[in-house]
């Protein structure tokens, strides 16, 4: 439902929303997010099954200003300088994630890195201060279409599956975010977009590295290594369950031999892929310590069970 975020009670009416779990579309000055409460993970499951994405790919985490990030990352003096710089503005910055960092593991895809940003729109502004946390969100369209500039974009897109759009008008920037990584010296361009290299590299003293999405992202099962991959073994579609073996469930009914296993985590009792997604990488976490062995009941590959399969056929897949 489309709502003028200059409505009186829009903003209350959204935070309800994010509170209970669901979705809104946010205007940014970038283009309209599709926002959820970056500390639940069934929230931020909604999001990729609402965008229907096929993987788990990490999202950018917003917040209302520079002190609120911090809660979230570390800063290293070149991070902090472009904060201080761009911020707010069409500048995401991904840092190393505090431990404590109130984020579900869905927010990030189970890095040990976060990418924030500070949005440069009064309404976003508005909706941060009153929710007071994190919100996850990615652009407000279905995978594989074009970014969203308007609420009617979000609407035609996405209508059905998120709670209330605010509808500011047409985003100004209309690209996304430009995205940085500050490695040691280097400051890497992971993604160009609504923040020019100029003025970046006016603050910085330096020239940005090019990196390509490929090399950044965590797309290929070889680059587990900076993701999070199990030191145990995964088995996949099992239809028994091996003495010793700790067994990822799914559903009401456990796999034969479940009994024997060395420990057990349902990702959902009652066959839910949005609870399941939720679970998914803490279940890993606290398998892997428990077996040499992963064994994973089958899951259904509709709807966000293509995502929670993909990845873990990544966990799965030979290492180097
Ligand atoms: P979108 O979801 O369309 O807003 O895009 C978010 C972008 O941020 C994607 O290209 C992600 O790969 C990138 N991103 C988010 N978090 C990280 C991270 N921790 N490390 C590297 N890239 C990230
Ligand atoms: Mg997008």
């Amino acid at each position: 439902m489309i709502r003028s975020a200059s409505d009186p009670g829009a903003i209350a009416d959204a935070v309800a929303v994010l509170v209970a779990g669901g979705l809104v579309g946010m205007p940014t000055e970038t283009v309209y997010g599709l926002a959820a409460d970056a500390g639940n993970g069934e929230a931020v499951a909604r999001i990729y099954a609402a965008k229907g994405r096929p993987r788990f790919n990490p999202l950018i985490a917003h917040v209302a200003d520079l002190a609120a990030a911090e809660h979230l990352a570390r800063f290293d003096p070149l991070s902090r300088r472009l904060a201080e710089a761009f911020w707010p503005g069409p500048l995401t910055l991904v840092l190393s994630k505090r431990p404590d960092a109130p984020l579900a593991d869905l927010a990030t895809a189970g890095l040990d890195t976060v990418a924030i940003r500070v949005p440069a729109h009064p309404v976003a502004h508005a909706l941060l201060d009153a929710f007071g946390g994190p919100l996850a969100a990615p652009s407000a369209n279905r995978s594989g279409h074009v970014s969203p500039t308007s609420a009617a974009h979000v609407e035609a897109d996405l209508g059905d599956r998120v709670g209330i759009i605010l509808d500011a008008g047409p985003t100004k920037v209309g690209v996304e975010s430009t995205i940085l990584k500050v490695e040691g010296e280097r400051v890497l361009l992971l993604r160009a977009g609504g923040l020019a290299r100029p003025a970046i590299e006016a603050v910085i003293g330096r020239a940005l590295v090019a990196q390509t999405h490929a090399e950044s992202a965590p797309v290929a099962p070889g680059m587990l290594a900076s993701h999070y991959a199990p030191a145990a073994a995964v088995r996949l579609d099992v239809a028994r369950v091996a003495p010793g073996e700790a067994l990822i469930a799914f559903g009401e009914r456990l796999p034969p031999g479940a009994e024997h296993a060395a420990a057990v985590v349902n990702l959902s009792e009652r066959g839910d892929v949005v609870e399941a997604a939720a679970r998914l990488f803490a279940a890993l976490r606290e398998l892997d310590g428990a077996a040499d062995t992963i064994a994973v009941a089958p899951i259904p590959g509709e709807g966000l069970g293509e995502a929670i399969r993909d990845r873990l056929a990544r966990a799965a897949a030979p290492r180097p």
